[in-house]
């Protein structure tokens, strides 16, 4: 085995989940996250069939499903909430599981940091990496609490502003992609069994998903409003007024909110880097690495496909160099087409009526091709 002292930063998805299957194979995993506190957001989450896969891998999915909400098809309609399609989804973690689970980000969350804690990680919150020494043979680490560590890796999993990215020496950064999102989490109607996406309104778009049996999360898809906005807590008379013209059930959630919902908006940014995610003996995956615009909701799984499969390969017969090679020949291709793919669907919401748009088929042809193992 390649690695036997491996060390996380960054406690998300893609660390959670690293650390669990590291530690899972044996591995010795310290993991240090930044925020003195570890916990998801409130917020909705779509988690399609191979990120579900994912969680399998590591022993999480039946606590994630117990609280989540399984489903197999999306429906699109108008923005009067009229019925356009119901587009059957495809299996992407394989036939024996749900093609989509709706989830609170939190349950979520909360779910992995309990298996992380539960195998042995040593976790450190408010803290992080302040320096890297690499030599051939290790990599010895400077905390920010002026700690020290020596690892055989070193993976930063620290999110799409990766502070680990320029710490290695990779220089890409994330750039607006134009759109914004409003998101909230709001009471479910008894309506509402899959996703839905509603096009043709005065937005880019607007939908929601169900992610429990009494939450649904709604969204709405729009420009890059001014920057001041962005937050946790976004005026909900805003969303609204954006929102003014979405019909149906969309319509029904926005109005049902109480006035003190905490509505996050958020610019949408992406970022790829499209070389070596590894620097010797370090290097960054997730987000960290590659973050798509959500338009297949395919961000997350990505990141959790990347942990697996590399704890996988760094804790199997290759040397380390070899196992970090390999991981990028299975990992690149993939990320840089739902990357691509994304950023084509988000170019269309943004230019309505560009010849040969179809967005339908972009996107069933993408998940189609991710029920390929990863
Ligand atoms: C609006 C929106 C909607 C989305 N919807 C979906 C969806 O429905 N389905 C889906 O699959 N994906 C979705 N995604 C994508 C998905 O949320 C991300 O791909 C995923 O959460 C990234 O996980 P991560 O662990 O790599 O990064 P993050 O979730 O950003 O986690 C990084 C962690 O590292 C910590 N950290 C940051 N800096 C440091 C540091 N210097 N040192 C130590 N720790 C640090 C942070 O506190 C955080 O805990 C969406 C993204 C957006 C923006």
């Amino acid at each position: 085995m390649p690695v036997h002292k491996v060390l996380v930063v960054g406690g998300g998805i893609t660390g959670s989940v690293l650390s669990l299957a590291l530690a899972q194979r044996g591995t010795d995993v310290d993991l240090v996250e930044i925020s003195p506190q570890w916990f998801g957001v409130g917020h909705g989450i779509t988690v399609q069939g191979n990120a579900l896969k994912a969680l399998r891998s590591v022993g999480v999915l039946e606590r994630v499903l117990a609280r989540a909400v399984p489903f197999d098809v999306m429906r699109l309609r108008r923005a009067d909430g009229g019925l356009i399609t119901e587009l059957s989804t495809p299996h992407t973690g394989g036939p024996d599981l749900p093609s989509t689970a709706g989830a609170l980000r939190s349950d979520l969350q909360n779910a992995l940091c309990d298996a992380v804690y539960a195998h042995g990680v040593q976790v450190r919150l408010g803290l992080t990496v302040e320096r890297l020494d690499q030599s051939s043979e290790q990599v010895d680490v400077t905390f920010t609490d002026g700690s020290t560590g020596r690892y055989d890796l070193v993976v930063g999993a620290d999110g799409i502003n990766s502070a680990m990215r320029g710490l290695i020496g990779i220089t890409q950064r994330p750039r607006p992609v134009g759109m914004s999102i409003f998101r909230v989490v709001a009471e479910r109607p008894a309506e509402m069994d899959c996703a839905e996406v509603y096009y043709g309104g005065p937005r880019f778009k607007a939908g929601y998903s169900p992610i429990s049996a009494s939450q649904c999360y709604a969204y709405l898809l729009d420009e890059n409003l001014d920057a001041s906005l962005i937050g946790p807590r976004a005026p909900l008379a805003l969303m609204r007024e954006r929102g003014a013209g979405y019909g149906g059930t969309w319509g029904k959630v926005i109005a049902s909110l109480p006035d003190d919902t905490a509505v996050d908006y958020r610019w949408i940014e992406a970022v790829l880097v499209d070389e070596d995610w590894h620097r010797g003996r370090t290097m960054v995956i997730g987000d960290a690495a590659h973050a798509c615009p959500p338009l297949i909701a395919q961000g997350a799984a990505m990141c959790m496909e990347d942990a697996v499969l590399l704890a996988e390969l760094v804790t199997g017969d290759e040397p380390l160099e070899k196992a970090l090679d390999h991981f990028m020949s299975r990992r690149l291709p993939r990320v840089r087409m739902v990357l691509a793919n994304s950023l084509q669907l988000a170019a269309w919401e943004i230019n309505p009526g560009t010849p040969g748009a179809d967005p339908a088929r972009i996107m069933s042809e993408t998940l189609q091709s991710l029920t390929a193992a990863a």
